[in-house]
């Protein structure tokens, strides 16, 4: 049994949901669907989600909602109509809408996301008329009926691991094909809660672990996965045909948007082979991510990047004989809920690399003026702009001369490294540089590993 989930610009409008239809009438074994909340038509539009996020917003604020509630509404209008779908749904949807409009404000994450999963729960169920129409033996499934139950963290909510077995008994053995919406699920009491944005995949990947599939097929709007970012290199030549689940969650960690970090466990727990597909061209036989590939000696399989980091560098004479001085750092971090990325640390300073969007101005202070009072350090600062650049592949680490090369074409193209770490997870090698250097990093250490010279 295949389980297929497909993201929002594949189900951005009634052509495309049509080849959703096709991919899946193809092949009997493609039983589960996953559709996200309908994407962007052009570079120009707004997905669903944004819309409602929007909406929920100014609701929120008691601002005006009707003109933006009715222009999500006409976002399934249009695909209603130009498939020929009876009125009736865009009926259903707007009275659901409204609903969860008028619904429970006492917590506005709560809210937030009863709309939020509006995008998906509305498409999932307009999809499932279109299969209909093509007289296809379809149903919509609702996640919390299902069994997909989440932890109450509204908007990045993670899976209770009960749901494994809940969601086979509800899904295993049905005789119609199952069109599930992505991207949320429901509280022990009731209520809905979504996955962090992007979260659609992580939806397709626990259902293929609980109905053990014999693949999970992640169809989006690209040929394959990339090695680099093609906004980046625009003339990124070939895609990825095969990489392994430790070479995808490192890449996808650092910015490789095609495939959600957190969907990667679920697959992998179960040993579910992934493939990245392409909507649009389904001929095509995408990228394959697997547990083991055979390795070639000093290949490099990706060069990820991402903005937005920090760095907290703490420095003390003598640290390295300071005993309990990092647990007590990291402690501090810990009590005023500020998640960290890296920690490469020297003998007399230790450099804690945050998402800048982890630590918001009033934590920021709190941070920092703990540290000087509780650590009395030498020296604290915190200095924003940095980029993680990413040079991943398994083997890397057992390669003689991968850093060399990584730090040299860095060097030619005149970027400063401000730290470095190669280590724990052996198949990486990770560079902090200055946010407006990282493209040309980003180029260069391409050219040194794919543009063979
Ligand atoms: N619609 C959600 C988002 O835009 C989830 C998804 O598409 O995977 O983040």
């Amino acid at each position: 049994m295949k389980v297929c989930k497909f993201g929002g610009s594949s189900v951005a409008d009634a052509a495309q949901v049509t080849k959703i239809i096709d991919i899946i009438l193809a092949d009997p074994d493609r039983r589960i669907v996953v559709v996200s909340a309908p994407g962007k038509r052009n570079s120009a539009d707004t997905k669903v989600t944004d819309m409602l996020i929007k909406l929920a917003s100014a609701s929120l604020s008691g601002e005006e909602t009707e003109s933006q509630l009715m222009a999500i509404v006409d976002r399934y209008a249009e695909i209603q109509r130009d498939l020929n779908l009876p009125p009736e749904v865009v009926k259903e949807i707007e009275r659901d809408l409204r609903d969860r409009l008028a619904g429970d404000k006492s917590h506005a994450g709560m809210y937030m996301d009863c709309l939020k999963a509006a995008g998906e729960d509305n498409s999932a169920k307009i999809v499932a008329q279109a299969f209909r129409a093509r007289g296809a033996n379809a149903v919509y499934v609702n996640p919390g009926e299902a069994g997909m139950y989440l932890s109450s963290d509204f908007g990045n909510a993670q899976l209770l691991e009960e749901s494994y077995s809940l969601l086979a008994g509800s899904l295993l053995g049905r005789n119609e094909l199952v069109i599930f919406p992505g991207f949320f699920g429901i509280t022990k009491d009731g209520k809905i809660a979504t996955f962090p944005r992007g979260g659609s995949d992580i939806t397709g990947s626990i259902l293929a672990a609980a109905v053990k599939a014999d693949i999970y097929e992640n169809f989006t709007d690209v040929d394959s996965v990339y090695p680099v970012d093609p906004r980046v290199v625009p003339d990124v030549k070939r895609g990825i045909p095969t990489m392994t689940y430790r070479e995808m969650r490192e890449l996808a960690y650092a910015g490789f948007g095609v495939f959600h970090d957190e969907a990667v466990r679920p697959v992998v727990k179960a040993g579910i082979p992934i493939n990245v597909r392409n909507t649009n061209h389904p001929e095509l036989p995408g990228t394959m991510i697997v547990q083991s590939r055979r390795v070639i000696a000093g290949g490099v399989v990706g060069i990820a990047s991402d903005d937005g980091f920090c760095n907290l560098y703490v420095d003390k004479y003598m640290m390295n004989r300071a005993v309990g001085f990092v647990r007590r750092l990291l402690q501090i971090l810990e009590e005023c809920g500020v998640a960290y990325d890296h920690m490469p640390s020297g003998i007399d300073s230790v450099s804690v690399i945050i998402r800048t969007r982890n630590l918001n101005g009033e934590t920021e202070k709190i941070v920092m003026d703990r540290i000087r009072n509780e650590l009395h350090p030498d020296s604290v600062t915190l200095t924003r702009g940095y980029a993680m650049i990413m040079v991943v592949g398994e083997g890397l680490y057992y390669t003689v001369g991968m850093a060399a090369r990584a730090t040299r074409a860095l060097a030619e193209a005149g970027v400063n490294i401000e730290l470095m770490s190669q280590g724990s997870s052996e198949i990486s090698i990770v560079f902090g540089i200055k946010a407006e250097q990282r493209n040309k990093a980003v180029r260069s250490l391409y050219n040194e590993f794919f543009n063979l010279k």
